[in-house]
């Protein structure tokens, strides 16, 4: 084993869990067993949360400005250990080292926003009548909680962490028992960035904690990052029982490509969206649909993902399930009649037998009713589709039930314009593969991506964090009484 096993961080300590049942980490890249992950007990949770709750006070009674003292030296250190945060990340998730480093690089932006949130957050004042003022506060709810998923081993918890705890909570955070040691790393910067003991804690584990999350009666948000099926379960256990909720789910982004797009240009957005982190990304491109010929578009497109190669500039999946999932959804498309047009099915890396690898695929005469056209694969596959019209395509993309993301491809401004209006997804591009908005732009997708009100990063997180306080003030006395005073 690799690293020691890992434990839970409470009240600034590594502390061992009270269960004995455990699961291995392995690395998807080459089968390594890297350490293991304690399945805690539902009065690990609560040992936490007293932690959190006993630091509540005066973590929230500290002024913002100095909350956020700590997020820039965080900030510095996360930069300092840059290399050494991508590399776990490669090694517990299976991406390529560029694409870790990407997502640190991304953990900094979301820092660096969270130490301008004093700039946000001042509330308003206004004289309502004569020697009356009223006033709004943001408040901090208390103990939050943010159980997240394997595919951003960094970057997903650093969503919540900066802003939530920021805005005076304290945190319990939950990670993916696939990758689980990327925030160990992150509690000790905390810590060295002086964060008081018991604001940010850990909990491992698996279905038993996050049931115990939804449950526990002093957790008074929760915020959730994974796939539809389980965003469903958390928010509607966690809202049950009165919490406050915001539940990210999965995706199936919808890229329309017209004629007139730039051929080479396209053909590496499209490559690189649906084949960055292996396909493993909520906003990656899953289907594309043609508008008329774009038979030279989609050529280049092959040429792209051919340069693509598992182990050189395509990581693994994450484990062997998630490579039998994707490999059977290309054989069952295969049978239903699609063309496999690059196959990435068997995909062996020298020397990394034990490794997880789905090479680049792109199916082409996908029909719309086809399980590659309608679900989330989450792997380097691309599935085309081709229409007449921008409407049909349109009616392909609105009748899918996710709505993360959505991108058009062409040179015809008002064309795209109608386009990004008559999509039914959260975040729209132009001729962009990805369109993730990037701080303070905030970060959240539509009907069954997403379930609660706020998005989860940038400005629409502070509503989500926090709870507005409304004083009515009148110091004059003079100032009379009247039905508004
Ligand atoms: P997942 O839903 O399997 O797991 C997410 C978290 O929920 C993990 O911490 C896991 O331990 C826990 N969990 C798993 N099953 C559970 C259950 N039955 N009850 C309670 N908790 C459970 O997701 P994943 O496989 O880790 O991540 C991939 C999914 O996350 C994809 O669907 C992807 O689209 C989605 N995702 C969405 C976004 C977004 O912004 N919308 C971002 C990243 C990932």
């Amino acid at each position: 084993m690799k690293y020691p096993e890992i434990k839970n961080y409470i009240n600034g300590e590594f502390v061992n869990a009270t269960t004995t049942r455990t699961m291995d980490v392995i690395s998807p890249l080459d089968g390594t067993l890297l350490s293991t992950v304690p399945m805690s007990s539902s009065s690990d949770l609560d040992t936490a949360v007293k932690a959190a709750q006993a630091a509540f006070p005066a973590w929230s009674k500290t002024p913002i400005k100095e909350r956020v003292q700590v997020f820039f030296r965080y900030k510095t250190l996360l930069e300092k250990h840059l290399k050494e945060l991508s590399d776990l990340c490669t090694e517990e998730n299976g991406k390529i080292y560029s694409e870790s480093k990407a997502e640190i690089e991304k953990c900094i932006e979301l820092t660096e926003f969270a130490t301008s949130l004093p700039q946000l957050v001042q509330g308003e004042l206004l004289e309502v009548s004569k020697g009356v003022e009223c006033k709004t506060e943001y408040v901090p709810l208390g103990v939050v909680a943010s159980i997240v998923p394997f595919n951003f081993p960094s970057m997903v918890p650093n969503w919540t962490i900066p802003n939530a705890i920021a805005l005076g909570n304290c945190m319990i955070i939950k990670p993916s028992e696939k990758v689980p040691l990327s925030c160990g790393v992150l509690a000790k910067l905390l810590k060295e960035a002086g964060l008081p003991d018991g604001v940010f804690n850990i909990v491992h584990g698996d279905v038993e904690i996050v049931e115990a999350i939804c449950d526990h009666p002093n957790i008074e948000a929760v915020s959730f990052v994974g796939s539809t099926k389980v965003a469903k379960i958390v928010y509607k256990r966690a809202t049950q029982n009165l919490k406050r909720c915001l539940s990210l789910g999965g995706a199936k982004n919808h890229l329309m490509v017209l004629p007139d797009a730039i051929p080479d240009m396209t053909a590496q957005n499209v490559a690189a969206s649906m084949s960055g982190c292996a396909g493993q990304r909520c906003m990656a491109a899953s289907a594309m649909i043609g508008v008329g010929n774009i038979d030279a578009i989609v050529d280049k497109i092959c040429d792209e993902a051919r340069k693509i190669i598992p182990g050189v500039n395509l990581g693994a999946v994450i484990d062997k399930a998630s490579q039998e999932r994707i490999e059977n959804y290309i054989t069952q498309a295969e049978k239903a009649g699609a063309k496999i047009i690059v196959d990435g099915r068997n995909a062996k890396v020298v020397g990394k037998e034990n490794g997880t690898y789905v090479g680049p695929t792109v199916i082409d005469f996908v029909t719309p009713e086809m399980s590659v056209a309608k679900e989330e694969i989450f792997g380097p596959v691309i599935s085309i589709m081709r229409t007449n019209t921008v409407d049909e395509a349109l009616a392909i993309e609105n009748a899918n039930p996710y709505g993360n993301a959505a991108s058009v491809f062409t040179q015809n401004g008002a064309m795209a314009r109608y386009i990004m209006e008559k999509a039914s997804a959260g975040m729209v591009g132009v001729n962009v593969g990805v369109p993730v908005p990037r701080e303070p732009f905030s970060f959240g997708g539509w009907n069954e991506s997403k379930f609660g009100v706020c998005d989860i990063t940038g400005k629409s997180s502070i509503e989500f964090w926090t709870k507005l306080k409304k004083s009515t003030v009148k110091w004059n006395a003079e100032a009379g009484v009247n039905w508004m005073s």
